[in-house]
């Protein structure tokens, strides 16, 4: 014999309940006993109707009408004409029992757990009833049998205590004499010894499969539900999740009890008693291998099994001088909880004794409180222990598995994990068993932990990005489609699974929690809200992702004025921007020690020769002991363009402008050409070689006139440069007549920076450097005469996103 539950929404339909009869037809074995919930939904919604009329609320009515609709309606849609007249009278007439309770309800305006038993009992009672009859008339030889004659329980209403001895004794008679080959029984429903009806607690249905399980000790015990087993975390919550193909009831055990839904966590103990099977099977799939449950798992493979949760939780936490070295506290503690039938989810004690805490549904907590407060009242009118410290909205989550107790390392690297995404975690705790290690967490960071620790333990070979990105224009977009064309191989190769959730320019913001489909990314945003910088920073707050980076492809200081922000949720930041770095030494100082501190790469590779490896460089240099000792670069592709075309034969005004024109220089050129931008990249550097200098003490040799300098927009400046040609002539001759390049260089020598025009004779590094290119020379300690050289285009937005995009696999690698 086997018994097979089929869960509420394996039997919510007409057309399921079908499929149930078809799953039958495939089941090898004589005998079978068959639980049902009662229909989808239907539970709650008479906990629902019961408690509107509870308020004196005729609404109850129009409720109740729903309910046996949906009932009457499977009959008609489930029974051939001939034998539906019968069954559709027959629940009509529970169903007039079910009216004459909820009025009495109403009218008394009150509900007791005993008569809140009584109505919710009529889900399972009328599902079993109505499959039976249908399997019947579909020519199965079936019966139907109440499991109130069956199970007998204390008078706990809402979740009694099974009294097995006398439930397995009537099954086991029961069974014995019944010759139907399938019997077709109530989940959930039993009954106390003064003829009550009782219920098992929600999801019990499983419960009342398991037991008669138990009791004939059939081969196996099969679970139908709407998934294909008990996965790693739970699938609507971690889509990466898959189904375990063998647990051991340990596992599956804790599993539950931490919250996996699709086992009633009391429904293992029966059968583990007798060693059955339990088989977790997926009525919509039922070619999919789904859960084996049974004494011993696998050995090899995982050593975490599976990550559950447990929501709704709240702490309280006993602390006080007057807890040290005396015995009996948490006696007194936990005797207080028990009276109040309120249980304990999770229990730690520093070894200090100095305090416990103790984690609780959030609804019990008043209670709890109250108890907890007058027990102690003596101790805390003394002063030697301080009232309840509660804190609620919490969330357990944790990792099961038989086999974690001999691996090391497994709950350094749980909370790392959770520390990277900044989950702050309020409380540990690890069974004596190390099977299983939970911690305390906010409920907002339930979705982003979960998956974040699926992904480490679980998917190590694939890490998902999720970037936001601001900024559209030549570098944003040309990321953007880097991005797209590289998908693929990021996560063959590289095994990052690299997504785009929101994008914003200076007009509009778009997000997507799934990630944006890279081709529409500018038709998407066009449908955005209005771009708004804080509304970004919230959006990406209360999306809450693993992995998050921030992308930054603008100039704008208003957007580098929120790095910290980003920071402190532990949001990486990759930057082309180079306001922040080179802002005041304290600021940029602030958003590293941030960076460390939140475990978030702040990265701004492109603040200097673009997509050119220099801070890379730099920093390796520095990890690896080296020591600069002086820096000489040219540092500026819009300048190196300009000196590199200007010549007798062309105006200064013309190669400026054409360097614009081309994408050569900021929208703003005199932020090149003043050379403020050169001095901001020396700067970093200087910075990234270990020295605390401020912009302002660079020296800044500028060869633009005054008066080109303080101008204030694009014309007025442009037709400064046209005014002062001679003196730009001037410096061409100069250069030429001693056979040198115009070059404008950046040195960086004991700790001083400069700026300036130099001239660069034959030979030299810099003399034959072309177009937009840049160059660095690093001389360090070692690499004291001949420099570290590091060249190439220093400019364009092709490159700088390259450099960008490599930022982003940095951040990846991390
Ligand atoms: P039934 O009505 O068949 O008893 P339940 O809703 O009680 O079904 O349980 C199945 C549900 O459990 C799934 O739809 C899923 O949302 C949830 N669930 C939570 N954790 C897990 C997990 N680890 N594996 C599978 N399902 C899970
Ligand atoms: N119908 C009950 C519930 O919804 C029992 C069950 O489905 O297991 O809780
Ligand atoms: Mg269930």
């Amino acid at each position: 014999m086997k018994v097979l539950k089929f869960g509420g929404t394996s039997v919510a339909s007409a057309d399921v309940i079908k499929q149930v009869r078809d799953i039958l037809n495939h089941t090898d074995t004589d005998r079978v006993a068959v639980v049902v919930s009662a229909l989808g939904g239907i539970t709650d919604h008479l906990l629902d109707t019961m408690d509107i009329a509870s308020r004196q609320d005729a609404a109850y009515r129009k409720s109740l009408k729903g309910i046996e609709n949906r009932h009457l309606e499977v009959v008609r849609e489930l029974m051939p004409m001939k034998s539906q007249s019968g069954v559709l009278s027959k629940v009509k007439s529970e169903l007039n029992v079910l009216e004459t309770l909820l009025d009495g309800v109403f009218y008394i305006g009150e509900i007791t757990p005993r008569l809140s038993d009584r109505i919710v009992s009529f889900g399972e009672l009328l599902s079993a009833f109505i499959i039976s009859e249908y399997f019947k008339s579909s020519g199965l030889n079936a019966v139907f049998k109440d499991s109130r004659e069956l199970l007998l329980t204390d008078q706990s209403h809402g979740k009694a205590a099974v009294d097995f001895k006398e439930s397995n004794k009537r099954i086991r008679e029961y069974f014995e004499q019944e010759k139907a080959a399938v019997v077709v029984l109530p989940g959930f429903i039993a009954s106390s010894e003064d003829g009550n009806v009782t219920t098992l607690g929600r999801g019990g249905s499983d419960f009342t499969a398991s037991i008669l399980a138990a009791a004939v000790e059939a081969e196996e015990l099969q679970i139908w539900t709407d998934v294909s087993g008990m996965y790693t975390a739970n699938p609507r919550i971690v889509k990466q999740a898959k189904p375990i193909a063998h647990i051991s009831y340990e596992e599956a055990m804790e599993l539950s009890h931490f919250g996996a839904k699709v086992l009633y966590p009391p429904t293992v103990q029966p059968v583990l008693a007798k060693g059955l099977p339990i088989l977790i099977k997926n009525t919509f799939d039922p070619a999919a291998t789904g859960t084996l449950i049974t004494k011993k798992s696998p050995e090899e493979g995982r050593t975490v099994r599976g990550i559950s949760y447990i929501p709704g939780i709240s702490l309280l936490s006993l602390e006080g001088p007057g807890m040290i070295g005396i015995p009996g506290i948490s006696k007194r503690l936990f005797e207080v909880l028990s009276a109040a039938s309120i249980s304990v989810v999770l229990i730690t004690q520093a070894s200090s004794e100095h305090s416990i805490c103790i984690g609780i549904a959030d609804e019990d907590a008043s209670k709890a409180i109250r108890e907890i407060d007058k027990a102690f009242s003596y101790e805390r009118s003394q002063g030697k222990i301080k009232p309840v410290i509660h804190e609620k909205d919490l969330a357990i989550i944790a990792l099961v598995g038989d086999q974690m107790k001999n691996h090391q390392g497994l709950s350094g690297r749980m909370f790392s994990t959770l520390g990277k995404n900044n989950v702050n975690i309020r409380a540990i705790a690890q069974g004596a068993s190390e099977r299983n290690i939970s911690a305390v967490i906010r409920k907002e960071d339930v979705k982003k932990a979960l998956n974040t620790l699926h992904e480490t333990f679980f998917e190590e070979n694939i890490k998902q990005l999720n970037l936001f990105v601001l900024g559209t224009g030549n570098v944003g977009a040309k990321l953007l489609e880097q991005l797209r064309k590289q998908k693929k191989y990021l996560k063959d190769h590289l095994r990052l699974n690299v997504r785009v959730l929101g994008i914003s320019n200076s007009r509009k913001m778009y997000f997507d929690e799934q990630g944006i489909p890279l081709q529409q990314w500018p038709d998407l945003l066009q449908t955005g809200a209005k771009a708004d910088p804080k509304e970004f920073f919230k959006t990406i707050q209360h999306i809450n992702a693993r992995n998050s980076i921030l992308v930054d492809n603008t100039a704008s200081e208003k957007v580098a004025e929120r790095y910290p922000q980003y920071l402190r949720e532990s949001i990486s930041v990759v930057t082309c921007n180079k306001i922040a770095c080179s802002s005041a030494f304290s600021n940029y100082k602030q958003l590293k020690g941030l960076a460390s501190k939140y475990r978030a790469p702040f990265l701004f590779e492109t603040n200097v020769g673009a997509g050119l490896p220099i801070i890379d460089t730099l920093k390796n240099l520095i990890a690896s002991g080296d020591e600069v000792r002086e820096i000489k670069a040219v540092l500026s592709g819009s300048l190196n363009f300009v000196f590199d075309h200007f010549n007798e034969d062309t105006t200064f005004h013309d190669v400026v402008k054409q360097a614009q024109e081309e994408g050569y220089t900021e929208p703003d050129p005199k932020i090149d050409l003043s050379g403020i931008d050169v001095m901001r990249k020396i700067l970093i550097l200087a910075r990234e070689s270990g020295f605390q200098l401020e912009l302002s003490k660079i020296e800044n040799r500028s060869f633009l006139p005054e008066e080109a300098l303080k101008t204030k927009d694009n014309d007025s400046f442009f037709a400064a440069l046209k005014k002062h040609e001679p003196g730009f002539q001037k410096l061409v001759k100069a250069a030429k007549a001693k056979k040198c390049k115009l070059k404008f260089v950046a040195s960086l020598k004991d700790g001083k920076a400069s700026v300036g025009l130099e001239h660069i004779p034959a030979g030299h590094d810099f003399y034959s450097l072309a177009g937009s290119d840049n160059i660095v020379l690093f001389y360090t300690k070692r690499y004291p005469k001949q420099p570290l050289i590091i060249k190439g285009a220093g400019a364009g937005a092709d490159v700088t996103a390259s450099g960008i995009f490599a930022d982003i696999i940095r951040v990846g690698t991390y």
